[in-house]
């Protein structure tokens, strides 16, 4: 593993280019500059600007929409079997420069490279996995009747809006991006402004691999302008949205007048849930890996521990010296577990739950303080004698900050788990298989885990319920959504036509 010098060093190498020329927008396969001017993106390390980035605004958009919108029908109608060579480059392109990607990522976002480094190659895994479905996305189904043959077949939508979120840009842009791609889409890729490079490295990595100009088009810019002119575009027949919660109401919203079909990947607040007879040890590791590892950056965290109170003594006391011994540092440094986080905003909002959570009455069982003052870094931090109603229990603090609430039956231990607006994951902890069966069936939750943390397996569903989004991904989950069903009817001979008007 290389060290922490080794890492800035090749990072700078890396920057270069940017401190040049800065990020510069791509569209129909040229850069591009924003009609907003430039505006600065800083590293969350050392508050250090990076480089200049292209502002976006709704002129570019609306180019970059017609580029998309007149590469739509090559790219649709390339043979299946081409479309899969050009994805399965852009993996191994991807894989090439797997180290670059991920030094960048750590630099934008503040997210240790320990993980990180695994970021890049996952994004790879996405562009391989849907390569292979490109033959299946154009399967229909062949229905019979005396009369017809009825066939239905599947055609990608047209030219899609891709929005994403700063925590782990580059693999959940390649989430979407890929499988639009796979689907026979075009895409316009709207970054999010605080972690732009690596959305960068993908349009050329992509170009590089023979996709053809305008069919990945990268505008870069804010939500207000360059997101919500994506949404409102008329040539964009879907927006795949990855982010909080408010602003996936704020895309419905956007989008209704031009009848956008949309996918929501929006918050979470999920339950790890520990009955008194599970392997608590390694439900312990499980939590812990949930909540802090990637900042707890992540929708997916296990952000409440709901605790059965009669191990709940012996296991908060584990539970506290291991989130003290949490190696908190320069995300480059490969010891590091846990990185600054993202942006100063983010920072504040993070940091302002340590006197909620100390207002509304919890304790703060391990950190609870800011570390330093050159970057954005936070203690790893526990807050325990929650309850559910406080608000460290119900908003989405989307930092390394885990809320433990106890419980004493199974039937508090749902209603607790089921107690907030959302519901994207549950991880259940429990040796009783039966409790098991009941308790998922009840849990209100796209995706639950029992005696696991989450293990991403792309065939299935991934998605969540009441305010955590709409729509699932995963294997053929995304053909649904970046696809339209289409019916067509062959007469099988001359059946009866009911004539009106007959002479
Ligand atoms: P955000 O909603 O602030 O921004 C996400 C993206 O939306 C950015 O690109 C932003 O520029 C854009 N945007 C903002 N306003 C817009 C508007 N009016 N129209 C169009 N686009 C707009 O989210 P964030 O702070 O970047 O990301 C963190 C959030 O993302 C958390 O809530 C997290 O849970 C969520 N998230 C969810 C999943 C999931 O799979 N469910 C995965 C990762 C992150």
């Amino acid at each position: 593993m290389t060290s922490l010098d080794e890492n800035l060093k090749k990072l700078d190498g890396y920057l270069a280019r940017f401190r040049e020329t800065g990020i510069r927008n791509r569209i129909a396969g040229e850069d591009a500059d924003g009609s907003g001017g430039v505006f600065e993106t800083i590293s969350p390390v050392d508050r250090s600007v990076i480089c200049k980035v292209a502002h976006g605004t709704a002129g570019d958009i609306d180019r970059a929409a017609n580029a998309a919108h007149a590469a739509f029908a090559e790219w649709r109608d390339m043979p299946a079997l081409e479309r899969k060579k050009i994805l399965i480059r852009v993996a191994e392109g991807i894989e090439a420069r797997a180290e670059e990607i991920a030094l960048c990522e750590c630099w934008d976002t503040g997210q240790a490279l320990k993980f990180m480094s695994k970021a890049a190659l996952r994004g790879a895994e996405n562009f391989r996995y849907f390569a292979d479905q490109v033959v299946q996305a154009r399967d229909g189904q062949h229905l019979k009747s005396p009369t017809l043959m009825n066939v239905t077949t599947r055609v990608p939508i047209g030219p899609v809006g891709v929005i994403t979120p700063w925590n782990t840009p580059f693999m959940l842009s390649t989430w979407k991006i890929a499988p639009a791609l796979a689907a026979g889409c075009t895409v316009v890729h709207k970054p999010a402004e605080a972690s732009p490079l690596t959305a960068r490295l993908l349009v050329e990595i992509a170009e590089e691999a023979g996709l053809p100009p305008g069919v990945l088009n990268t505008v870069n810019g804010f939500g207000e302008d360059a997101g919500k002119a994506l949404c409102e575009h008329p040539k964009i027949k879907a927006i795949a949205f990855v982010g909080e919660s408010r602003t996936g109401s704020l895309i419905v919203k956007q989008g209704a007048d031009t009848l956008k079909r949309n996918h929501l990947e929006l918050g979470g607040k999920n339950p790890v849930i520990v009955f008194e007879d599970a392997d608590l040890d390694r439900a312990l590791d499980a939590a812990i890996f949930m909540i802090y590892s990637i900042n707890g950056e992540r929708c997916t965290s296990s952000s409440r521990l709901l605790i059965q109170e009669s191990v709940r003594d012996a296991f908060q006391e584990k539970l506290i010296a291991r989130v003290n011994a949490i190696k908190v540092g320069h995300p480059l440094d490969p010891a590091t577990e846990v990185g600054p986080l993202v942006t100063q905003e983010h920072f504040d909002k993070v940091t302002s739950y340590f006197d909620i959570a100390r207002q509304d009455g919890a304790t703060v069982a391990a950190g609870g303080e800011t570390v330093g003052d050159a970057g954005f870094f936070v203690k790893p931090t526990l807050f325990t004698d929650a309850t559910n109603d406080m608000r460290i229990a119900q908003e989405e603090i989307f930092g390394p900050v885990l809320t433990s609430i106890p419980f004493t039956t199974e039937e508090e231990a749902l209603r607790i788990a089921n107690d907030t607006p959302y519901g994207l994951t549950g991880y259940v902890w429990t040796n009783d298989l039966t409790r098991a069966l009941r308790f998922t069936d009840k849990l209100e939750a796209g995706m639950i885990w029992v005696n696991s943390e989450n293990v991403r397996h792309l065939p299935t569903p991934f998605g969540g319920v009441k305010a955590s989004g709409i729509g699932r991904d995963g294997g053929d989950f995304s053909f649904d959504f970046y696809m339209e069903q289409k019916h067509i009817g062959f007469a099988l001979g001359q059946h009866k036509i009911t004539k009106l008007g007959a002479l």
